[in-house]
């Protein structure tokens, strides 16, 4: 048993499955004024069990008319389900007829509530129409927003969108949609209070509605003929409409519709003089509404009640039902203004929380940027300081290089300064006596006699000198002794010249004195000193006793007998020669230095 009420169930979702996916587009839009409670199931169970898995176009049409059904019924719910799944198709399928779709149904609800937002959400969903290639959606598109011009009251704004949308589907035979231009045509005409004109649309919307069989479409309008009468004062004709479209609504669970409608009866009772049932219908309408927290409809049937009332004596009621409706107004509009405030304060909270936001995240920019810039100043100090360092390095090295350089260089030349000291030297010095050797004594008498010119009454003497028998010391001493004993001997000779002259060797045991400066007399008695003085000498190391003598020759510079170094040197060796052959261990005076001599009574004997 239970399994086939089980199965039995399964069947009937299945079924209804079934149904809504193999509904027409049409028929869901006759259902959705006729039966919108049933439509809404079937097409959520059809969304259930995935009958439009392969089918976005029969889903979007499907959740369009749920949609409406949601908004006939105020089933909020229903409206806000079909409205998220449009838009997750417009956004996933990029539909823009579905996302339009979702735009519309969202005006529809909020104008519905009383919010005149809902045209912008209108005028939004309008415009990803206006430009389709379908005129049909772009005749949908206009009588979109006729119709939430019309609802939030803007008659004049919606009349002539209502007119083009009227032509356009005039222009596709789409006789349905005509009707629905029209009965807004009529709703804006009689909003305007152009009640005639108004009959005329209602009339005409009847008719179509009829011509295309929707059978609840045209008692709804007949519903809105009835209002047309009963302002024209022809309430028993406004009566049939009414109690007709009444039935339609109540069978189709169109609550709301059908409180309007018992409103208008009641109003046609009162004016056709049926005051006591006028009252009664009034007054269970009201506590309907008042159950079904119909807000905005509340106040007017309160003070539709309170008007009855007032009339037939009643005032407490009627105080009271214009209390109430009063109290209603104000608890609606308070929320109303309530949920606006909430609203605005949210949307400055999100607005500051953004500016907020934004600012952070230029302050984190500018911090980022000025920690880069400081990275780039610590960047370039580095390397600033590594390039004066390489610089300094690079100075260091090459200062070390230029002082190790010039060092080496000065020991270099004072090494090559000495060294050419030495050759110098060697050139012009007698390596066995130190004294000048013969070069040295040329040069030395050369430069005296260029400096002659200057002062030629000055004289300058030579004296030439030859050690005695030499040969002899050599042989019987040995040739190192002949060494020491020349040396020794000059040394002597050193002392006794003094400032007085400069030794030179002339070759062998051969020397000479050159005696700047030096007058005959004084000469003479430098040479006779030295040949004394080595006369004297003694040599302690010498095996036995050594008696060593020296043969001087001398010859004074005078310019006249003798002209030039060579000259000289001649006159002072033959005068030497003179004293050789004379004995020896003598001085021999140069023939004219003899006269001079001679004249000054001095002792000398004359040279050859
Ligand atoms: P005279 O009195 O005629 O000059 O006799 P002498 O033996 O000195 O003869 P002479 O001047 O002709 O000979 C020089 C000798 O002196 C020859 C040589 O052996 C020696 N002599 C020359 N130079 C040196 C020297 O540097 N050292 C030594 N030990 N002997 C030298
Ligand atoms: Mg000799
Ligand atoms: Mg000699």
């Amino acid at each position: 048993m239970g399994k086939l009420l089980l199965a039995l169930v399964l069947w009937g979702m299945l079924a209804a499955a079934w149904a809504a996916a193999g509904l027409s587009p049409v028929a869901m839009r006759t259902l959705s004024v006729s039966d919108p409670h049933g439509l809404i199931a079937k097409v959520r169970a059809a969304l259930d069990s995935g009958a439009y898995l392969n089918d976005p176009g029969g889903e979007r049409e499907a959740l369009w008319w749920m949609g409406h059904a949601g908004v006939n019924v105020s089933d909020d719910a229903a409206v806000t389900e079909a409205v998220a799944r449009l838009k997750s198709l417009g956004s996933v399928g990029h539909d823009k007829l579905a996302q339009s779709y979702a735009g519309f149904l969202t005006a529809d609800l909020r104008i519905a509530r009383g919010d005149g937002g809902g045209v912008s959400d209108a005028l939004q969903a309008a415009a990803l129409q206006l430009d389709s290639p379908d005129p049909a959606h772009r005749a949908l598109a206009k009588f979109q927003l006729c119709d939430a011009y019309s609802m939030a009251g803007q008659y004049h704004h919606s009349q002539p969108l209502c007119q083009q949308a009227e032509a356009a589907f005039v222009a596709l035979h789409d006789d349905w949609n005509q009707a629905q231009a029209l009965n807004d045509e009529g709703n804006n005409a009689y909003g305007l209070g152009d009640y005639a004109k108004a009959g005329t649309f209602y009339q005409q919307a009847r008719a179509l509605y009829d011509k295309v069989g929707d059978h609840s479409q045209m008692l709804m309008v007949g519903d809105n003929l009835a209002q047309v009468y009963l302002k024209q004062g022809k309430p028993s004709q406004a009566i049939v409409l009414s109690r007709a479209s009444l039935a339609d609504e109540r069978a189709a669970g169109r609550e709301f519709d059908a409180l309007n409608s018992q409103y208008d009866i009641a109003r046609a009772l009162d004016a056709m003089g049926r005051h006591k049932g006028a009252m009664d219908l009034i007054a269970s309408t009201v506590d309907e509404a008042r159950k079904a927290h119909l807000d905005t409809e509340l106040p007017d049937l309160l003070q539709e009640q309170s008007r009855m009332a007032e009339r037939d004596g009643n005032l407490k009621l009627a105080l009271a039902s214009s209390r109430e409706a009063f109290a209603v107004m104000h608890k609606h509009w308070s929320d109303s203004l309530n949920s606006q405030q909430a609203e605005l304060a949210a949307r400055y909270a999100a607005r500051e929380k953004e500016i907020r936001i934004r600012e952070l995240e230029r302050n984190n920019q500018i911090k980022n940027l000025k920690l880069q810039a400081a990275q780039a100043d610590v960047e370039r100090n580095a390397m600033q300081l590594r390039r004066q360092r390489t610089t300094l390095v690079a100075v260091l090295v090459a200062t070390t290089g230029l002082v190790v350089g010039l060092v080496s260089l000065l020991l270099l030349l004072r090494s090559q300064w000495r060294h050419a000291r030495e050759l110098r030297r060697q050139a012009l010095e007698d390596p066995l006596t130190g004294v000048d050797n013969r070069r040295g004594f040329f040069k030395r008498a050369q430069a005296l006699l260029d400096t002659r010119d200057s002062d030629r009454s000055r004289l300058h003497a030579l004296l030439l000198f030859d050690f005695d028998y030499f040969k002899r010391v050599n042989d019987r001493y040995g040739h190192p002794f002949g060494d020491i004993v020349l040396n020794v001997s000059l040394q002597c000779l050193r002392d006794v010249v003094g400032g007085h002259g400069r030794l030179a060797r002339l070759g062998g045991e051969e020397f000479v004195v050159l005696c700047p400066h030096l007058g005959g007399t004084a000469a003479l008695q430098l040479a006779e000193d030295m040949r004394a003085a080595i006369c004297a000498l003694v040599f302690p190391n010498a095996p036995e006793e050594l008696c060593v003598t020296i043969s001087i020759g001398m010859a004074l510079f005078d310019g006249t007998r003798c002209h030039d170094v060579g000259s000289w040197l001649r006159a002072a060796d033959d005068a030497m020669y003179a004293a050789k052959a004379r004995g020896r261990d003598q001085v021999v005076v140069a023939h004219r230095v003899n006269q001079l001599l001679n004249q000054a009574g001095a002792t000398a004997q004359p040279g050859g």
